[in-house]
């Protein structure tokens, strides 16, 4: 499990994380939800050790993150992350895109990173595109290729930051599927989603951000649809 355990994180003298606190159980889908510039990204790159915090703990699975002697490349194994912005390498094919982390990191054979890509290409629907480039391809599939990538991986959880956010509206839903297919899956997730439907119904809590502080966290229906807080009604009414 991921324990996050009052993170304060600052960017020079601005405070972007002021204290979280989370659990994330194994088989969980954790949303978040909020305003830009709460510090949901932030969050994020804080769990896989893309940044550095001022206080606080993140322990994944035991390890904690930020201790000295941590193997942030060991522990980057564990934590798949997706991004708003496609990443795919623009010279290779699709298939060679899944192929590569696991032949380079995991010093798998050719034949076997292959086969397995192929199959974490069906997985996400894109079987027939296994020989496009990804400019061949569009944002929604795009999107399903950096999803088989971070899968290639075999990770525990996977992180997901707004990754239906730049997608043409008709295009957001094969992602989502995606998403959901793995839910049903059993595979730990924590979601940043301006998605608030995707939310309530495939989320298991929500927690709301709000200028660096959990505002609320509860079950996804209940934040939705029944929010304690002011600043979450407020929020959603906004947005809904
Ligand atoms: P969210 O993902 O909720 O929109 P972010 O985590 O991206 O919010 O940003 C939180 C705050 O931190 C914002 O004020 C943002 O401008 C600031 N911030 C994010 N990344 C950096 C950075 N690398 N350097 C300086 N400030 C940053
Ligand atoms: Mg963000």
């Amino acid at each position: 499990m991921i324990e996050i355990e009052n993170v304060r994180k600052s960017f020079g003298t601005l405070e972007v994380l002021k204290g979280i606190n989370l659990s994330i159980e194994k088989g969980e889908v954790l949303c978040l939800i909020g305003g830009s510039g709460s510090g949901k990204s932030t969050l994020l790159q804080c769990i896989n050790g893309l940044q550095s915090i001022q206080g606080g703990n993140i322990i994944v699975d035991g390890t904690n993150v930020h201790a000295r002697d941590t193997n942030l490349n060991t522990l980057r194994q564990k934590l798949g992350i997706v991004f708003q912005q496609y990443n795919a390498f623009p010279h290779l094919t699709a298939l060679e895109n899944v192929a590569l982390a696991p032949r380079v990191v995991k010093k798998q054979s050719r034949r076997d990173a292959l086969d397995l890509a192929r199959e974490h290409l069906d997985y996400v629907g894109l079987g027939s595109k296994a020989d496009m480039k990804p400019s061949g391809l569009s944002g929604g599939q795009q999107q399903r290729l950096a999803i088989a990538r971070a899968l290639a991986m075999k990770p525990a959880y996977m992180l997901f930051d707004e990754v239906t956010s730049a997608l043409d509206p008709e295009l957001v839903g094969e992602v989502l599927d995606t998403l959901r297919k793995l839910k049903e899956s059993g595979m730990t997730m924590i979601v940043v989603t301006h998605d608030v439907a995707f939310a309530r119904e495939s989320g298991d809590r929500v927690a709301f951000f709000d200028q660096g502080v959990i505002c609320e966290l509860g079950p996804a229906r209940q934040v939705i649809n029944d929010p304690k807080e002011e600043r979450t009604r407020q929020f959603l009414q906004r947005v809904l």
